[in-house]
């Protein structure tokens, strides 16, 4: 069967609301390369969205899941625990940043990571109020809908959502908005909606990543990190998309130096497996009763098996490393296009290996191309590339390459990208 053909079936069973950015049905993988059903090769820039971080199947990881299916694959964590997910929850809790005792817990995905970050946050203040920023993507389900700091097409048609969830704006240089401002309107919203005693949680991504790869300042970090130290309130920091390598530290915050009370963590974890897991402070951890957190298949034997595979590559292969040298690579083609197109590419943000541009007419920051944004997305197949677009007003283009990404094949893909790039800009 060809990709229409595909298509076409999908499109009489799924659900639209479940859609797909490319009609490009994959036949496989191999590292940061893809192949279709039709036999046509595609360079991956999207990793399944940040997920395939060792690449696709890394054969250490294909290794690590093999072994553990020959064993078992699920006993319930909850029921009979095992040995790979007590390894996991050490590890973890040794590369969490900062010195504080630390425990985990696992889930499925992202979503529920940050929903059980906000019942532990919940449970050990005995508060119930949650801050999240403007243009942040925290999941899909019902709290974390509301968390979400976009409309559509996250929270339009969903609601109604919980309560006692409230959003102050994401300081971004290049839309003027500073972290002064923001913090005024955290003090605004404690005087105006919720009484500081009552916020049991602030949330936030230390770079927004279905918001358009904008870094939270470090200034804003820090201050986020006392105003919860001198109120007595649990700061989340969403490392889901950022996290285990991705933007050139093991995970983004370390780079403002803050220590969070509890980090959600997904996607890269696993290497393409379900896992997510919430680590923290371990009097925070503790708060919720036994029983209270967890799932049927949280911290499943063959996603623990594989992110041990993968935690196990990021350390010997410098992965961390690896991925500041992707994010220096892809902005030597990037601030060249820039100066090529100035008046559409408004700025150039790099992150170690989270990598964005984001597109506007007339050089104004103010006027989103997202028409331009949507051609490049649509066009990218026929160029060989699989892109990703992100963005409060959709006018980012993302990169999320695999951090195991070969050079001559980066050199491929921005070679394309500037084609795509030029054919449609003129
Ligand atoms: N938080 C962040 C920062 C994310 O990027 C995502 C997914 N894009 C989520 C939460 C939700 O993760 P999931 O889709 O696995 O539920």
């Amino acid at each position: 069967m060809n990709n229409q053909q595909l298509q076409q079936r999908k499109q009489k069973v799924f659900a639209r609301g479940q859609g797909n950015i490319y009609p490009v049905y994959v036949e496989r993988a191999l590292n940061a390369e893809v192949w279709d059903v039709e036999g046509r090769r595609y360079i991956d820039f999207g990793t399944g969205i940040a997920v395939c971080n060792t690449g696709h199947s890394h054969p250490k990881v294909v290794e690590a899941v093999k072994d553990q299916l020959d064993k078992f694959s699920h006993t319930c964590v909850m029921v009979n625990p095992y040995e790979s997910a007590v390894a996991l929850a050490e590890k973890l809790v040794e590369l969490a940043p900062g010195s504080s005792d630390k425990k985990a817990m696992f889930v499925t995905t992202g979503a529920e990571a940050v929903e059980n970050a906000v019942k532990i946050a919940r449970a050990a203040t005995g508060r119930r109020g949650v801050v999240a920023f403007n243009g942040g993507f925290h999941g899909r389900t019902n709290l974390t809908m509301a968390l979400t700091g976009k409309i559509t097409p996250y929270k339009h048609l969903f609601g109604p959502f919980t309560g006692d969830i409230y959003h102050v704006p994401f300081p971004t240089k290049l839309h003027g908005q500073s972290t002064e401002q923001s913090l005024v309107a955290l003090n605004s919203l404690f005087k105006v909606d919720i009484a500081v005693q009552d916020v049991a949680a602030i949330i936030i991504e230390p770079i927004q990543g279905e918001g358009g790869f904008y870094p939270a300042p470090k200034s804003l970090l820090q201050a986020l990190r006392k105003l919860c130290d001198e109120q007595g309130i649990v700061l989340i920091v969403d490392e889901i998309q950022t996290g285990f390598g991705r933007t050139g530290k093991m995970f983004a915050c370390e780079e403002a130096g803050i220590e969070p009370d509890l980090i959600t963590m997904a996607k890269g974890i696993a290497g393409g497996f379900p896992l997510s897991a919430v680590v923290g402070k371990s009097a925070l951890m503790d708060a919720p009763l036994p029983g209270g957190l967890g799932g049927t298949y949280g911290g499943s034997p063959v996603a623990c098996a594989a992110a041990l595979a993968v935690l196990d590559l990021i350390e010997k292969d410098k992965l961390v490393e690896r991925a500041q040298q992707i994010g220096v690579q892809f902005g030597e083609y990037l601030n060249q296009l820039q100066k090529q197109f100035p008046d559409l590419i408004a700025e150039v943000r790099i992150s170690g290996a989270m990598i964005a541009i984001e597109l506007v007419t007339e050089g104004n920051a103010n006027l989103p191309n997202t028409a331009l944004t949507q051609q490049l997305i649509a066009k990218a197949p026929e160029y060989g590339l699989i892109l990703l677009a992100c963005g409060f007003y959709g006018n980012v283009i993302r990169f999320l390459p695999a951090l195991t990404i070969e050079d001559d094949i980066i050199a491929e893909g921005m070679q394309q990208f500037k084609q795509v790039f030029t054919d449609l800009a003129d």
